[in-house]
């Protein structure tokens, strides 16, 4: 997407597609992740006097940050939603390890630190499903749920923090290891409070609306 030099546009961004290779568009980097989910990883990439057909502009001149908007929050979604579905098997693999381990005389599950641990997983594991049931209630109204999708985004990616490392802790060592998918979920969930919008960027947004309403309130 990139903003119109159009006079005859509406003077916002453009969104087009450009057939590749082409010279304007460089791969400049693909930086080593935390997480390792994404097929290709990610690239940097730089762009420089792009020259884009009148005919490779998707849909209108000026309402390219419109259409951009409108895949921002179901893309937030899916993401809650395969995380939220890592973090679930995670919890079922920490369980399973605490139901047989015993550690001081008794299974881990019943020392109170750690069954306290699964607990708390199992009440963010709703408190995830609920949110995002809320948030795709409202996407099937047809409303772009900016909103929604910023605090259910917020909400599921701090919550799959906490999971995937208690998860970890509840497994020690094990935890750690690449013998079973929780350490890769701990990765993959990291990241996850920074892609799409960092937390404190999302809550400062969502402060400011408070701030909007208030206004318009007076
Ligand atoms: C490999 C990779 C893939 C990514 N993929 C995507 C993607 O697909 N979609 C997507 O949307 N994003 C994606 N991101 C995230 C995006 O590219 C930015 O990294 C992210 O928006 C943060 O911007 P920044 O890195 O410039 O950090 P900075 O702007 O330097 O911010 C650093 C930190 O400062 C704080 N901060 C910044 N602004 C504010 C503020 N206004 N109020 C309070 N605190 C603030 C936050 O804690 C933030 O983490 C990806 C990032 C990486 C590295």
């Amino acid at each position: 997407m990139a903003k119109s030099e159009d006079p005859d546009s509406k003077g916002g961004a453009c969104m087009f597609l450009v057939d590749l290779p082409d010279p304007a568009i460089q791969i400049t980097g693909v930086p080593n992740t935390i997480d390792s989910s994404m097929p290709g990883s990610h690239a940097e990439i730089t762009i420089y006097n792009l020259r884009v057909p009148a005919d490779q502009m998707l849909g209108d001149a000026g309402e390219g940050f419109k259409y951009a908007q409108i895949r921002l929050s179901p893309a937030r979604l899916s993401h809650c939603m395969r995380w939220l579905g890592g973090c679930m098997r995670a919890q079922e693999i920490a369980t399973d390890y605490a139901n047989r381990r015993m550690a001081f005389g008794k299974t881990l599950i019943d020392h109170e630190g750690v069954g306290f641990m699964l607990a708390e997983n199992m009440i963010d594991i709703k408190q995830c499903e609920l949110m995002i049931d809320w948030c795709a209630g409202v996407l099937d109204t047809g409303s772009l749920g900016t909103v929604e999708s910023s605090m259910t985004k917020v909400a599921v990616s701090e919550a799959l923090m906490r999971i995937a490392d208690k998860c970890v802790q509840v497994m020690g060592g094990l935890g750690v290891t690449d013998k079973t998918i929780v350490e890769t979920m701990f990765r993959e969930v990291r990241a996850f409070r920074i892609y799409d919008g960092p937390t404190e960027v999302h809550k400062w947004s969502l402060a400011k609306k408070l701030r909007r309403d208030w206004k318009a309130g007076q």
